[in-house]
């Protein structure tokens, strides 16, 4: 526990405000740090109503590296898959033609998400409080506090610092005076997961039949008054889903009717469609913005709270990422350890981050929306490119956040630095490990590949905060790696890229990550 002036003791090392996706990450991870977070959340239970079906992404790789797919797998009930496509700006990708899926899904409902990772803070020592909303967020030159109302009444906690993941329309954000430019869309978009009575037919390729209606093409059909997409699911089910514009913002939390839902349908497609069982209705409005400043001295923002993508399905990814990326260097900050610049990095990486993701969901918004002949010549265009392998196998990486290379500080740096650790077969003196199993603890790694007496020794002064290995794998891309706790390769040396350079290089990198032994 983090003491800022002699006997006065804080609540907690880190705030956290907020139980979804960003903020149960986060708290899983700042405990595997060793420092102590905080949650407060306003709901009073675990959230039931359904956001994300499901996630995918970098993320999923992540969770693999912390031993986590196991438990995610058996909770979806299902195995984690490549994605055999995705939409895009109201365009289909096909990647089932790629031999290497850019895309790895899971199918793991929101709700269900977030009790695992909430179950995996707890164990790990979170304190996590439902149904504690906070007031207000302030800080002075040494800590950060929030005002609480919790169920028996109001209180304050205060923390070294504190951590809005507390949504798109985040309090904390607010408080901290940040900035969250970027615009609402004036549409609505209303989902719904269903099967469909005997009165339609599903014909061979996947096309519906609809009485009084003809015949529906699978994928997107654009009527003049909006969108109507369907596409089909497991066990007979379709995910159907219309978009129409409308100038009001919507909210993604208030409950919709099946008859509001069946309203849009006949808006937008000019009839009904029957449908048998509802099973899953959802309203959702689309913004692209972004949090001008990721930090405010001892108030940062996470996940939704630091930015907003106008199209589905990257959300949660974004979302934990920002919470793996931030961990371990607020841990690092608390405990004492952290060298100077350390917690700016969070900004300029996840920011850096957050506008990749931006730029190519802006991008849909132009293949979507559009409705002039320029639009439909950009559709059509589009379309082409994306029968060549090589752009689909780009736009794939862009939606997963696997081609994002943070800009890493200092010359001529090693094409893998920025980059995710890939997940190499390692093979020890004690028996075959990985990349992957390495991970399991978030604590950075120096893998010698290459035995460099010179590196290993370079490293000896840093022993007892990193990790140092020594290793040999098939294919060897450096003789050497420096691994942050997120997976991302903080530094690399060159085959046989001599000592004297390689190993003031190397001390470089650990005294700018990981601070003066
Ligand atoms: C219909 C729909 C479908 C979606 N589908 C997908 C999908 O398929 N895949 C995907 O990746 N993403 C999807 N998303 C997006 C995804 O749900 C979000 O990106 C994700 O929930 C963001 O996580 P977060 O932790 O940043 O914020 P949130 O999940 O919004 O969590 C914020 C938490 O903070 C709490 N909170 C807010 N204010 C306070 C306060 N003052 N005090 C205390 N607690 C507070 C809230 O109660 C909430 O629990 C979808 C969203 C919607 C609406």
């Amino acid at each position: 526990m983090a003491m800022p002036e002699e006997g006065w003791v804080m609540d907690a090392d880190v705030i956290i405000v907020g139980a979804g996706p960003a903020g149960l990450m986060l708290a899983g991870e700042l405990c595997l740090a060793g420092a102590r977070p905080l949650v407060l959340e306003r709901q009073p239970r675990l959230r039931e109503t359904p956001r994300a079906s499901g996630f995918n992404g970098q993320i999923v790789e992540l969770l693999r590296y912390r031993g986590l797919l196991d438990r995610v797998e058996a909770a979806s009930g299902r195995a984690v898959h490549p994605a055999p496509g995705a939409p895009f700006g109201g365009m289909h990708l096909d990647f089932s033609r790629l031999a290497d899926p850019p895309i790895w899904a899971v199918p793991l409902p929101q709700p269900r998400l977030e009790r695992l990772l909430g179950e995996r803070a707890g164990e790990l020592g979170a304190d996590i409080r439902r149904g504690h909303e906070v007031a207000g967020a302030s800080q002075d030159d040494a800590t950060a506090a929030a005002d609480v109302h919790g169920p028996d009444g109001s209180y304050r906690v205060t923390a070294r610092y504190l951590v809005g993941c507390d949504g798109a329309r985040s309090r904390v954000r607010d408080a901290a005076g940040i900035a969250f430019p970027g615009i609402t869309y004036p549409e609505v978009n209303r989902l719904a997961q269903a099967s469909l009575p005997d009165s339609v037919t599903r014909l061979d390729n996947g096309d519906l039949d609809v009485p009084g209606l003809g015949r529906i093409r699978a994928g997107f059909t654009r009527t003049g008054r909006g969108v109507f997409a369907f596409g089909s699911l497991t066990h007979g089910n379709v995910l159907i889903q219309t978009t129409e514009d409308e100038p009001a913002e919507v909210s993604d939390d208030e409950p919709i009717t099946l008859a509001e839902f069946q309203d849009s349908i006949r808006r937008v497609l000019g009839a009904d469609l029957p449908l048998a069982e509802v099973t899953r209705l959802s309203r959702y409005g689309f913004a692209a913005r972004q949090a001008e400043r990721y930090r405010d001295g001892r108030i940062l923002v996470a996940g939704d709270a630091a930015h907003q993508f106008p199209a589905t399905g990257i959300g949660i990814n974004f979302g934990m990422m920002d919470a793996v990326n931030l961990a371990w260097k607020l841990a690092a900050v608390v405990g004492g350890k952290a060298p100077a610049g350390l917690l700016d990095t969070y900004h300029s990486e996840r920011h850096f981050a957050g506008a990749r993701a931006l730029l190519q969901t802006q991008a849909q918004v132009a293949l979507r929306r559009g409705q002039d002949p320029a639009a439909e010549a950009l559709r059509e265009l589009f379309g082409e490119l994306l029968a060549d392998d090589q752009p689909l196998r780009r736009l794939g990486t862009l939606i997963a956040g696997t081609s994002i290379r943070y800009p890493m500080p200092g010359p001529s740096q090693h094409a893998l630095a920025g980059t995710f650790a890939p997940d190499l077969i390692l093979h020890t003196g004690q028996g075959t490990t990985s990349v992957a199993d390495l991970m399991h603890a978030a604590r950075p790694v120096l893998l010698d590949l290459a035995d460099r007496q010179d590196l290993r020794e370079a490293a000896r002064d840093w022993q007892y905060r990193i990790d140092i290995r020594t290793a040999q794998t098939d294919h060897r891309p450096a003789d050497a790696v420096l691994i942050r706790p997120d997976a991302c390769i903080a530094w690399a040396a060159a085959t046989g890229e001599p000592a004297g350079t390689a190993a003031p290089a190397l001390r470089e990198a650990l005294s700018r990550w990981f601070g003066t032994p």
